[in-house]
């Protein structure tokens, strides 16, 4: 199926890499169960959502056939992108990265102002854009003018995600 130029980018937009989703309905044999989670790890040029499941499997979304939805965190209901923590307070919900720190910083007894302002630190340690985007390209096969263009958050998505394939990003080096 031929996908229009608009639409694919589009489609990269709607669907980030480390983007969380989980699967309504694949035609497929060897499809994973239907509600089985994944991670988003691109969109191909025939817009055919290339993912991560959690059971281990492959197998690309394809496009205007299968279904899937996008998992929101259970705190904040935005999308989660990269690792997702799972909730303290309730085990099976999974928030996002930033509700799990402030969870875990309520869980120690931080007030509110010290809660933020380690938030606010994680934040600003994650657009350090250069030495990002210095990692991002050591270990990917991302072009420098690509990634120059993304946002800061597009781009510290690209490093959960690297994390969660278990590539560690060595910030001393
Ligand atoms: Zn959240």
């Amino acid at each position: 199926m031929r996908i229009k130029k608009e639409e694919l980018e589009k489609l990269r937009n709607e669907y980030p890499v480390g983007l969380r989703v989980m699967l309504k309905k694949m035609d497929d044999v060897q499809a994973p169960p239907t509600g089985t989670k994944g991670f988003v790890r691109g969109v191909d040029d025939i817009g055919n959502i290339m993912m991560r499941w959690d059971n281990g499997s492959g197998l690309s979304v394809i496009y205007n056939e299968d279904k899937i939805e996008k998992v929101k965190c259970k705190k904040c209901g935005k999308d989660i992108i990269g690792y997702p923590a799972m909730s303290r307070f309730n085990e099976i919900d999974e928030v996002c990265s930033e509700c799990g720190t402030r969870e875990s910083l309520e869980v120690v007894g931080a007030n509110e102002s010290e809660i933020n302002n380690v938030v606010n630190l994680i934040r600003k340690a994650k657009m350090d854009r250069d030495v990002l985007i210095n990692k991002i390209i050591k270990l990917t096969d991302y072009k420098k003018e690509d990634l120059e263009k993304k946002t800061d958050s597009e781009l510290f998505d690209i490093y959960l995600y690297l994390e969660d394939m278990g590539l560690v990003l060595n910030f001393d080096d």
